[in-house]
C-alpha cells in the first residue's frame, strides 16, 4: 500500500541539510507552517503561490526571513528543489506539479515533513464525513482528561507550525484525502476512519477504488503496536480490509451488531469494551451530539479515550458536554414555533442523508450550488418521508429539479440566503424544521461554506 518515493527514511542532521533546497508549494496555514518548519531545521526554503498570499502569511514569511513568490510559480526556483511540500489543494494535475513530477522531485504534504521532526503520539482521522466533529470531539475528550495535546491538520493551526512552536506529547490530526496522498514515511499510532462515501472523485479518476485506497493511507506503516478504530458498519471499508494485510491492533465500531474489543450500542446505551476489567457505557440521550452519525463519531472518540485509559467519568463528561463547531447541524433559532438548523458544511449527498435522518418533524430543506456529480438518489426515501418544500439555493439547480421534482410538492429556485430563508420561512409550518443542507460546494454565491452558513444565520436573525 506504501507507495514509496525516493526519499529520505529519517530526517538528515542539521549539517546535511544546509544547501538541501526544500520548496513549499501554496502559502496557507499549512505551507506556512511547514516552512517555518523547515527554516528552523536549516533548510534552504522557497515558498511559492500561485495564487495571492494573504497578508498576515506575507507578514509571517518576512518575519522568519523565508524567500516567497505570489502568484506565480517561477520553475527555475522551483525545479532546482531536493524535495517539495505541496498544498492538499493543489492538484497533481496542475502544470508545475506534472514538472515537477518529471524531473522525478519527491512531492510530500506538511504532515509527512512536520512527522519526521516530532516523537508526540499521533491520532489521525480520516474519513469521507465526520472527520472535524471527530478530531474536535477527540481532542475535548484528550484534553479535559489533563493530556498536553494539540489539534492539528485541516483544523486550526499545521501540524508542522505546532511541532516547530510548541511541545505537544499528543496530536490530534484531521487528515482528508489530499492530504494522505503525499505521506509515505508517516505512521499513526491511532489511526480513525469513520467512513468512505463517493466524493472528490474528481480527483480520483473518477475510481472509487483510489479513494478508498487513499483513505487507507491512514494506517500505511502501522504494526503490531498501533491500532485502527474503524466502522463496522461500511460496505467500503469491510470491502477493503476483506482483502488487506492489515498488521494493526483493530477497534471495530458499529450501531448495528455488537462487536469486541471496539464500541457498540446495546438498547440505548453506548459500550465500549476494550479490556474486560474496564468496560464503559453511556446512554446515547446523554451524548452531547445527538444523531446516528454522531453516535459514529462519539464512538470512535470515545474508544481513543478508553485507549489512553482516561477514566470513564471524565469520558462521559467530556461526550456529554462537546459543543459542536459552528455549520455542522448547529441550532440557530427557533421563530414562530418553526426550527431553523444550518448544515452549511455538509457539502455531499452523504451528510445529507445524516442530517435528514437526525430530525424528526417535517423540513423545509434549502440545498444547491456547485454539484460534484452527485447521485441523489439515496436521499429519495428521506425526502419523501419528511421534506414538504426544497427552496435551491443555487446559480444551476436542474440536477435538483430532475433529482426531487417528482417527490415534493414544493420546489422554489432562490439565489441568496437571504431570500432562500424567507421563502422557506412562508412554506414552513409551525413544529416544523428548516435545514440548510446543501449536498454541494458553495462557490458559485458564496465565498465559501462558512461564508454561506454565516448569512444564512444573519438571514434568519432578521425575520
Ligand atoms: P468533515 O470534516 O469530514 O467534512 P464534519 O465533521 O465537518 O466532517 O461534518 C461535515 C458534514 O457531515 C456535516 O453536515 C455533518 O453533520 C455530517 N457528518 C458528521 N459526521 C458524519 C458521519 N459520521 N457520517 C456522515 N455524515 C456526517
Amino acid at each position: 500500500m506504501t507507495n514509496h518515493q525516493n526519499i529520505p527514511h529519517s530526517a538528515p542532521s542539521p549539517s546535511e541539510r544546509a544547501g538541501v533546497r526544500l520548496v513549499v508549494l501554496g502559502a496557507g496555514e499549512s505551507g506556512v507552517g511547514a516552512a517555518i518548519l523547515a527554516q528552523q531545521k536549516g533548510f534552504d526554503v522557497f515558498v511559492s503561490d500561485f495564487g495571492v498570499i494573504k497578508d498576515v502569511y506575507q507578514q509571517e514569511l518576512n518575519k522568519f526571513n523565508i524567500p516567497f513568490e505570489s502568484q506565480k510559480h517561477t520553475e527555475e526556483l522551483i525545479l532546482n528543489a531536493n524535495e517539495i511540500i505541496k498544498s492538499p489543494g493543489i492538484s497533481d494535475k496542475v502544470t508545475i506539479v506534472k514538472k515537477i513530477k518529471e524531473k522525478g522531485i519527491p512531492v510530500i504534504s506538511e504532515i509527512e515533513f512536520a512527522g519526521r521532526y516530532t516523537d508526540a503520539k499521533t491520532i489521525c482521522v480520516t474519513g469521507s464525513n465526520g472527520k472535524s466533529t471527530t478530531t474536535m470531539l477527540t481532542y475535548h475528550i484528550l484534553k479535559e482528561a489533563g493530556f498536553n495535546v494539540g489539534l492539528a491538520g485541516n483544523i486550526g493551526h499545521s501540524f508542522a507550525r505546532q511541532v516547530a512552536q510548541q511541545n505537544f506529547d499528543v496530536y490530534v490530526i484531521e487528515l482528508s484525502s489530499f492530504m494522505l496522498d503525499d505521506m509515505y514515511e508517516f505512521k499513526a499510532d491511532i489511526a480513525i476512519l469513520l467512513n468512505i462515501t463517493p466524493d472528490h472523485l474528481d480527483r480520483y479518476d473518477y475510481q472509487m477504488s483510489n479513494y478508498v485506497a487513499s483513505k487507507f493511507r491512514v494506517i500505511q506503516n502501522q504494526t503490531e503496536a498501533d491500532h485502527f478504530i474503524y466502522c463496522d458498519d461500511d460496505a467500503e471499508i469491510k470491502a477493503f480490509m476483506a482483502t488487506a494485510d492489515i498488521k494493526s491492533q483493530k477497534h471495530p465500531f458499529s450501531i448495528e451488531h455488537e462487536v469486541e474489543n471496539g464500541a457498540y450500542l446495546k438498547s440505548n446505551n453506548l459500550m465500549i469494551n476494550l479490556t474486560k476489567s474496564d468496560q464503559f457505557d453511556m446512554t446515547i440521550n446523554d451524548l452531547a451530539l445527538q444523531g446516528k452519525h454522531n453516535t459514529y463519531n462519539s464512538m470512535a472518540s470515545g474508544i481513543v479515550g478508553k485507549m489512553l485509559e482516561i477514566r470513564n467519568e471524565s469520558v462521559r463528561e467530556s461526550m456529554g458536554s462537546y459543543k459542536n463547531i459552528d455549520h455542522r447541524l448547529e441550532f440557530v433559532a427557533n421563530i414562530s414555533g418553526i426550527t431553523f438548523i444550518n448544515d452549511s458544511k455538509a457539502t455531499n449527498v452523504n451528510s445529507v442523508w445524516y442530517a435528514l435522518e437526525s430530525i424528526n418533524t417535517d423540513v423545509v430543506l434549502i440545498m444547491g450550488g456547485i454539484d460534484k456529480g452527485n447521485d441523489y438518489s439515496m436521499l429519495v426515501d428521506l425526502v419523501k418521508q419528511k421534506v414538504k418544500a426544497i427552496i435551491c439555493l443555487g446559480k444551476d439547480n436542474k440536477a435538483l429539479h430532475d433529482a426531487f421534482e417528482e417527490h415534493v410538492e414544493v420546489m422554489v429556485n432562490t439565489f441568496s440566503a437571504s431570500e432562500a430563508v424567507e421563502i422557506a420561512y412562508h412554506v414552513a409550518k409551525k413544529g416544523s424544521t428548516v435545514l440548510l443542507s446543501p449536498a454541494c460546494a458553495s462557490f458559485d454565491l458564496f465565498n465559501s461554506y462558512e461564508d454561506r452558513g454565516n448569512q444564512f444565520k444573519a438571514a434568519v436573525k432578521e425575520l
